[in-house]
């Protein structure tokens, strides 16, 4: 972010982001990485120390109670007790809540958008408000932070789930009709939520500017929704660590971080 010519394509990309009639923003891995929340893939990631087998959709059928426990573990591992929305979280909250962001889809199950929005409506904000509502925040893998019956949908926060499981509920059941809870993050063989999927596919493909933040675009289908827009003539702005495959597609490419590079973006839109 030092020199001048970033400023200028900060600033060129901040006035882009104010014309634009119908914004979405796509969250990866590398927007939670500054909070702390450690990836799944790679060397230090999730899959190096747990094994991916034992988080199945058909292990959690075949035994659901030790899925459970070693959920716990896993989970405890990801979203640690205190884990909070950095500034590039609170950049984008922030920026939604202005009306600048029309929609938030995002590949993490860390429920960090969510916290960010709401620690925006603590303060006092009341344009947030707006970003309460379910449909701006768009989870392509679910929420880990929720845990959702089977059987007929009642659902609950997960720390409930976690107690109960602690206190030797294993599996937790639901309320209601006392089927087994399953945390609400999509588990491998399982689909992705269709009415989310179905939605951010919409969104991208009536969006006038796509904000990539923290997404290598490898992973489907995220990696297909910035395409999308940009075949429907969007403006394309990828901010990452690291190359992607749609870089070459872009009309604006920051290889910065993303809590460097959404704040300033954020400051350069002004209100
Ligand atoms: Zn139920």
């Amino acid at each position: 972010m030092g020199d001048s010519s970033d400023a200028d394509r900060i600033d060129a990309a901040a006035s882009d982001l104010r014309a634009a009639d119908a914004a979405v923003a796509l969250t990866g891995a590398g927007v939670s990485a500054p909070s702390g929340v450690p990836p799944f893939r790679g060397e230090e990631g999730i899959w190096s120390e747990y094994d991916p087998d034992a988080f199945d959709v058909w292990r959690f059928r075949r035994e659901p109670a030790a899925f459970w426990a070693d959920w716990l573990d896993l989970r405890a591992d990801l979203l640690d007790a205190d884990l909070e929305p950095n500034p590039a979280y609170d950049a984008l909250a922030d920026l939604s809540a202005a009306g600048h962001l029309d929609a938030l889809v995002t590949q993490n199950i860390d429920g960090l958008h969510g916290a960010a929005a709401d620690a925006l409506a603590d303060r006092g904000d009341a344009a947030s408000d707006a970003l309460g509502e379910s449909d701006r925040i768009i989870e392509l893998h679910g929420n880990a932070r929720r845990a959702v019956c089977r059987n007929c949908g009642w659902a609950t926060s997960a720390d409930d789930a976690r107690e109960r499981a602690a206190s030797g509920d294993l599996p937790p059941n639901c309320e209601v009709c006392g089927g087994a809870l399953k945390p609400d993050a999509v588990l491998f063989g399982e689909q992705l939520p269709r009415d989310a999927l179905a939605t951010a596919r919409e969104l991208a493909a009536d969006s006038d500017l796509f904000l990539v933040a923290g997404s290598s675009l490898t992973v489907e289908p995220a990696a297909s929704l910035p395409a999308e827009a940009a075949d429907g003539g969007a403006t394309l702005v990828v901010v990452n660590l690291d190359e992607t495959p749609l870089d070459a597609r872009a009309d604006y490419v920051f290889r910065e971080d993303v809590t460097e590079v959404l704040p300033a973006l954020r400051e350069a839109v002004g209100e």
